[in-house]
């Protein structure tokens, strides 16, 4: 199914998998999913590495047999820094010939040997899909991307992803709610109008925290490092408050009325069961617009 077309009904719940990696085979990756599946989701997206972990080719294979399962819908990453027209065209017709409808637009990181091809900013590739009858969706953040000088300018970069045809946005994950609010607030003062979905990871521990702050430009509130310092050096203590303080910013964000939440499950059928818990106590889950 087309998430617009879900978007368009009611406030989602999905979530994202990485594809297999290291040890785990497609399998494995697979069975990730179809627990996941168990919670309901309205879709589950499956990220693309290009070059790195996962490769092309396992993004396109897990989307196809997340959609034949006939259980919940498929949403494909697909990065296009080093990629060429025919590139883009290959990987749609897989997913297109397995029913697969959604593909996420994004440039992906600059890394040694990829260099622009075809296409030098994500909204070149979502304006290259129009017309592929692919429903397309985009990256934003709400803090602004790492390499833009200013928030403000970065939501000018996001209107021309809005006005290349982008039919939905996931934003970056973030601790602090507030700083979506406002960021959806600026957005709507942009005349950006497609539905934002919220995307939420739960920290796992200190050092994967300090990872993704640096990668990725989250800032870390200081009530998430008192929550990891009262959660002492015991791994287990750590991850389980990082999955109690995610789903606090889930119940937080149904409550204020958010197109959708994006659970950055990283394949931890433990996180999905969580979110899908408190969100389904809280109401949101099941309730149409
Ligand atoms: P863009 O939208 O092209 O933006 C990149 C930078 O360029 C920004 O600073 C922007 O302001 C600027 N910019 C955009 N358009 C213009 C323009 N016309 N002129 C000048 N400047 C411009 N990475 C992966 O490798 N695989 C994944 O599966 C993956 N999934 C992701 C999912 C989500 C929800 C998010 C938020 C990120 C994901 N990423 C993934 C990371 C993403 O690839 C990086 O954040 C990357 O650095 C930027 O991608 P983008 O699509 O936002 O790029």
């Amino acid at each position: 199914m087309r998430i617009s077309d879900i978007l368009s009904t009611k406030q989602t719940f999905s979530f994202e998998i990485f594809p297999p990696k290291g040890e785990m085979s497609q399998a494995q990756a697979m069975g990730v999913a179809e627990q996941l599946m168990d919670f309901d989701p309205d879709w589950i997206s499956v990220t693309f590495s290009a070059g790195g972990t996962g490769g092309t080719e396992s993004t396109a294979d897990i989307a196809r047999s997340i959609e034949a399962t006939g259980r919940t819908s498929a949403l494909a990453h697909l990065t296009c820094l080093g990629s060429s027209e025919s590139d883009v065209d290959y990987f749609v017709a897989r997913l297109r010939s397995a029913g697969v409808e959604n593909v996420l637009a994004l440039r992906g990181d600059h890394a040694p040997g990829r260099e622009v091809v075809d296409f030098a900013h994500a909204s070149d590739l979502v304006a290259y899909l129009q017309g592929s009858g692919m429903c397309v969706g985009a990256a934003c953040y709400p803090e602004g991307h790492v390499e833009c000088e200013s928030l403000e300018r970065d939501i000018e970069n996001l209107k021309v992803k809005q006005d290349s045809g982008v039919d939905f946005l996931v934003t970056q994950l973030f601790f602090e709610n507030e700083d979506f609010y406002r960021f959806r607030e600026r957005c709507t003062r942009a005349r950006i109008k497609v539905p934002i979905v919220c995307g939420i990871m739960p920290f796992t521990s200190v050092s994967q925290i300090q990872r993704m702050a640096f990668s990725c430009g989250a800032s870390i509130p200081s009530k998430v490092v008192r929550r990891l310092v009262r959660a002492g050096d015991d791994a287990a203590s750590q991850r389980a408050a990082g999955i109690e303080y995610a789903c606090e910013q889930m119940l937080d964000l149904a409550a204020n009325g958010v197109d959708g939440i994006h659970v950055y499950s990283m394949n931890r059928p433990d996180v999905g069961r969580a979110a899908h818990d408190r969100l389904l106590e809280a109401g949101y889950l099941g309730a149409t617009r």
